[in-house]
């Protein structure tokens, strides 16, 4: 018998692909050189936080008292931190958040675990569009809730809400949205969230429920082209955000972020008391305090853009005059490309023979696609970009 939980051997087993993959990236960087490997496979930023933030840790760790910077805190964060990001979101959003609607987490991943800790019983729903982040099957399944995954429109990777609709039950407890969206930098518009938000209005006086729906968003400000990234809160009133700034300000390793917890959704100070206790009890207690005394000062900064909309419309451009398919992303730092075979596996396979790797679409619940994220340096894109077109060419596009 196993001294590991039954519970957890499932996710040991999964975890040996992306071990595998990660493996093979330093296999193939002894082989050939680090130069010569194309490793499109991580969502880990490659832009620099922005000076300030630096700068912020030094004048922090000088001027703010010891005690105060690296002590226990409330559970919820640091009130002057929390009414900073209020403060900000509201400037920016014209929404209407004070400290009470804001709990400090750690990153986007405790975010969504605090939420659902706080929301699920055993049994209950939670719905999700494909393709999706991987890891909210196991933050359900955290708290014996079921994720369902509603099929890809492929054409648009919009969400499919016909088929949302459909599947919503008297179980559904929470829907999960992700926008801009990690695998296919989509960006949800008003007119969807508007259509999203009538239907779970319609669904809740249907059954007689609440269903929240979590709009789980760290790449909020990577948003190209001037496209609004529309606030989502002002479209459904049970919404519940998850923010963190590993992305906006390339900080995943810090683990800072919050959720927003608005005074419109039914019983919301019940719930934000609820979502402090879950902090503690799962385990994180609070968010780190030097980042949460770093956001204080860094609360409108933001990591590089430009640096990862010219990786966006290099890429675009080499892999459609190669032959590839893809919908042009409008945010994040990923593009979702049509598998030139249905079996995108082997596409990932022939991709590393050229020593590019990238991620099968099937770890996002959406195969025939491949994931590859452009967080990385002009230059490893441009260098990259003959081998792709060796591969298109070898598949006859
Ligand atoms: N949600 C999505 C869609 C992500 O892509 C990620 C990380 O890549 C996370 C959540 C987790 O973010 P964090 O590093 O803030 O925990």
């Amino acid at each position: 018998m196993s001294m590991i939980s039954k519970k957890m051997t499932p996710l040991v087993n999964n975890n040996s692909a992306i071990r595998a993959m990660f493996e093979e990236g330093k296999r193939l960087a002894a082989v050939y050189g680090a130069e010569n490997v194309f490793d499109f496979s991580l969502g880990n930023p490659n832009v620099p936080a922005p000076a300030a933030v630096n700068q912020a840790i030094c004048d922090i760790v000088r001027e703010e008292p010891s005690a105060l910077v690296h002590g226990y805190m409330n559970n919820a964060g640091f009130e002057d931190v929390r009414e900073a990001i209020a403060a900000s979101l509201n400037r920016r959003f014209h929404t209407a958040f004070h400290m009470g609607n804001i709990l400090m987490t750690v990153g986007a991943a405790s975010g969504l675990n605090v939420i659902l800790k706080t929301l699920l019983d055993p049994g209950d729903q939670v719905l999700t569009f494909a393709p999706y982040f991987v890891e909210y099957g196991n933050y359900v399944r955290n708290y014996d809730g079921i994720l369902e995954v509603v099929l890809p429109d492929t054409d648009t990777f919009q969400p499919n809400l016909e088929e949302l609709s459909r599947r919503i039950t008297e179980r559904t407890k929470a829907v999960i949205i992700n926008t801009p969206n990690n695998p296919t930098g989509v960006i949800y518009s008003a007119e969807t969230l508007t259509r999203l938000g009538s239907i779970l209005e319609e669904k809740e006086k249907a059954f007689g429920t609440q269903i929240v729906l979590i709009s789980d968003e760290p790449y909020r400000e990577l948003a190209y082209d001037g496209v609004e990234v529309p606030y989502v809160t002002k479209f459904y009133h049970n919404t519940v955000v998850c923010y963190s700034y590993s992305k906006s300000l390339s900080l995943p390793g810090e683990r800072i972020g919050y959720l927003v917890i608005p005074d419109e959704l039914t019983d919301s100070s019940e719930v934000f008391n609820a979502a402090v206790i879950a902090n503690r009890v799962t385990g994180s207690v609070n968010a780190p305090s030097l980042m949460q005394r770093v956001i204080m000062r860094c609360v409108d900064e933001q990591a590089d853009l430009e640096a990862y909309d010219r990786n966006r419309n290099l890429l675009y451009q080499g892999l459609r005059e190669a032959g590839f398919e893809c919908v042009k992303p409008q945010g994040a730092f990923y593009m979702f490309v049509k598998s030139p075979e249905p079996d995108e596996k082997k596409f990932c396979e022939a991709c590393r023979q050229e020593r590019i790797l990238v991620v099968p679409g099937s770890s996002f619940a959406c195969p025939g696609y491949v994931r590859i994220s452009y967080c990385v340096s002009y230059d490893q894109i441009r260098r990259s970009l003959p081998g792709f077109k060796r591969i298109a060419k070898a598949y006859g596009l």
